[in-house]
């Protein structure tokens, strides 16, 4: 059976990429110097460092380098493997949600988010970070950056906040489609490309049709090619799919009484 979202899929993506020409860079090493045809490779840690470890591991074995986003977790952040993945060459940011954290606090989020920082960049020089969507929270994680400014700390680049997305095509794994920002809260860009794929076979079949310059963000917990465990995942993301649609109705109607 050949299933989707299986590390050897992700492996068949990166290899029709290559074939097709494009480059891979990390998002610092695109702000620093962009390739003309390049795919920009950014993973969201958001539940299990293993499954990272894992990608970051096969993305070695094709010679490319991506960009880790690390959340921190209630137990911390899982340095010793955070360190495993810088040691592969690849790039480490932080995937920051201090503002729901802090419940709308901006104080306390910005002295978490820079204790944060630091802690992460006794691993790693952290040059840029990316907002985690915590859909079950009423906070924009972004909505730091209008009272405070992340340059001010190092920062060189924000991909939400920092990239054009009229000229770079924005596609995320979200709920184990490439189709599913009507599932997501937060993770959807504004944009003027029309791509609409479902599976990977889409995009591998579509390549040749793809713009230049192309942000690929994945969710890595979403790679196995472990049966049970994609099965796992597939009820966790059914489960989330639900909460999310619940919560999303919640946020609508409590908009909708603001305004009122
Ligand atoms: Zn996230």
């Amino acid at each position: 059976m050949n299933r989707d979202f299986t590390v050897r899929k992700y492996s068949e993506l990166l290899d029709a990429f290559k074939k097709a020409g494009y480059n891979f860079q990390t998002v610092e090493d695109f702000v620093l110097s962009p390739l003309p045809k390049v795919v920009i490779l950014r993973h969201d840690v958001d539940l299990n460092e293993k499954a990272a470890l894992r990608l970051a591991k096969n993305e070695k074995s094709w010679d490319i380098k991506a960009t880790y986003y690390f959340r921190k977790r209630k137990e911390d952040f899982n340095i010793k493997i955070i360190k495993k993945i810088a040691y592969l060459g690849h790039e480490i940011g932080y995937h920051y949600e201090d503002l729901s954290s802090a419940k709308g606090n901006y104080e306390i989020a910005i002295q978490t988010f820079l204790n944060n920082l630091n802690k992460l960049r006794k691993v790693y020089p952290v040059k840029t970070i990316c907002m985690h969507g915590r859909s079950g929270s009423p906070y924009d994680n972004r909505d730091l950056w209008i009272k405070y400014n992340y340059k001010d700390y190092g920062i060189i680049c924000e991909p939400y906040l920092d990239f054009d997305f009229n000229m770079i095509l924005y596609l995320t794994d979200t709920v184990r489609c490439w189709n599913g920002n009507k599932y997501s809260l937060r993770d959807k860009v504004q944009t003027n490309y029309n791509f609409y794929f479902k599976t990977t076979n889409n995009i591998i079949e579509h390549i040749n049709d793809l713009p230049d310059k192309i942000l690929i963000t994945t969710h890595p917990e979403h790679w196995t090619n472990n049966l049970l465990e994609w099965i796992l995942i597939k009820l966790f993301e059914f489960i989330h799919i639900i909460y999310k649609k619940y919560y999303r109705n919640k946020v609508v109607k409590r908009n909708a009484v603001k305004e009122i």
